[in-house]
């Protein structure tokens, strides 16, 4: 790692922190670590990013930092994901937290994905007593649930999550906000502020007759217990994002022969990452492109074959049979309705997405939003970066209830 770190060119006007969302100031920590002071490496990195242990895994650099790499104009780009894990993970692993001194302020964090964990960790470290309240078992929301261990270990969020308890952040697991406790309550209970950070975890379905059939399945639902499904020999895969590849990796992983991702489109036009795409070509994944499933039958998918006209898809009058034993189903999520059916003054877009302000404000007093649920499907460093505004948002306006409330 030393020697791929020594290629950096300390760029005067780096592209790689241009191109990165959360602008990380990757010669600076790279110059740290070349001088032999990791930690202070890992210190810059977590003060800016506290999930850089995350993102610097699942970011898609190619398109970001990496890709804007100048030696990648003539060479290799510099490694810089690789770089910025090993000193994250060195950094986490490393540092104790303590609970700091307490300014009494109780907030609420619903979900604990990406978002509510940078609140979590941004608000815990300044005094404020966080709840986290999680509907799983374990916390990290699509990290844990969604992407996929090949490609992200538990054990680095178990790692987060410990780091929290540390801080002093509570988490309350199994507890689904909506239904059953509301907004309100937690407004009765004390807290003074309260941030959504639910994500979008409802599948959208195609509407296609056999989509209730008992060998069609939703990529999300896979994807959180793969273990648990029967998929057989062969599975179709219908979709055309980074979803859609994990799901075939992961299928190619659980033992299926013969895993295909059906797309109506062409290669081109895959919103998901073109280095993903070629790994699952490389684990075995086949993709069947221009076919648009109009039927799911028990032993497979019917399609109608298609042709791109004027950069849009058209269906031809030609169907194909397309075996498989089992077929998973990616097109998108949206959100679901917990908070919002039991939250009346909460606005919403006509998607279901929570609608706020810049800064993360909704339409309740005291109640901020932001991930996913705000934006629809994103990246894990939107999630980030948005939830670092609101986490000060939320701030500013709890220092002004304190004044009002005099705590
Ligand atoms: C399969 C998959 C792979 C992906 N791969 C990548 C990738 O490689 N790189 C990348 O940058 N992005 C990736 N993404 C997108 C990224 O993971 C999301 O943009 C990000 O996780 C959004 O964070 P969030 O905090 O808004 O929501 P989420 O991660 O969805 O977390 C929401 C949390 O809220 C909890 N929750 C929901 N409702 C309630 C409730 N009412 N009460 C209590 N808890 C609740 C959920 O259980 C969950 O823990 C991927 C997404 C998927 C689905």
């Amino acid at each position: 790692m030393l020697k791929e770190a020594q290629r950096c060119l300390q760029c005067k006007k780096p592209r790689c922190q241009s191109a990165c969302p959360i602008s990380t100031e990757i010669p600076r920590v790279i110059d740290y670590y070349l001088q032999g002071e990791v930690s202070t490496a890992g210190r810059i990195l977590f003060e800016n990013n506290p999930l850089s242990v995350i993102t610097s895994l699942v970011c898609p650099h190619e398109k970001q930092c990496q890709g804007n790499c100048i030696l990648g104009q003539k060479g290799l780009p510099l490694n810089i994901g690789e770089i910025e894990h090993m000193v994250s993970l060195n950094f986490l692993k490393q540092t104790s937290f303590f609970i700091p001194k307490q300014n009494n302020s109780m907030v609420a964090i619903v979900g604990s994905g990406p978002a509510g964990l940078t609140i979590a960790f941004l608000l815990a470290q300044k005094g404020y007593q966080v709840t986290i309240f999680e509907e799983n078992d374990k916390t990290g929301g699509v990290l844990r649930f969604g992407i996929p261990e090949f490609r992200l270990p538990k054990q680095i969020i178990d790692l987060l999550a410990e780091k929290l308890l540390e801080l002093g952040v509570i988490i309350r697991y199994n507890t689904l906000i909506g239904p059953i406790l509301t907004l309100e309550d937690l407004f009765r209970d004390g807290y003074l502020a309260i941030f959504i950070g639910t994500g979008v975890w409802r599948s959208n379905k195609l509407g296609l007759k056999g989509e209730s059939l008992g060998n069609v399945h939703f990529a999300i639902d896979y994807l959180k217990n793969p273990d648990v499904y029967r998929l057989g020999a062969v599975v179709n895969v219908i979709g055309a994002g980074n979803v859609a590849i994990d799901v075939a990796r992961t299928a190619i992983r659980q033992g299926a022969i013969r895993v295909s991702v059906l797309y109506r489109g062409s290669e081109e036009m895959m919103t998901a990452n073109k280095e993903e795409i070629e790994m699952a070509k490389a684990e075995g994944v086949s993709f069947l492109f221009f076919h648009q499933p109009v039927e799911f039958l028990k032993d497979g998918v019917l399609c109608h074959k298609t042709i791109i006209e004027a950069g849009k898809t058209v269906q031809l009058p030609e169907t194909e049979f397309i075996k498989s034993d089992s077929v998973i189903i990616s097109v998108g999520q949206g959100p679901r309705a917990n908070i919002v059916a039991t939250a009346k003054n909460l606005e919403i877009s006509a998607r279901g997405l929570i609608k706020t302000d810049p800064f993360g404000k909704t339409s309740m007093d005291g109640v901020f939003a932001s991930g996913d649920v705000v934006t629809g499907a994103r990246t894990v460093v939107e999630a980030v970066n948005i939830a670092r505004r609101v986490a000060e948002e939320m701030e500013k306006y709890m220092i002004s209830r304190r004044k009002y409330v005099n705590i």
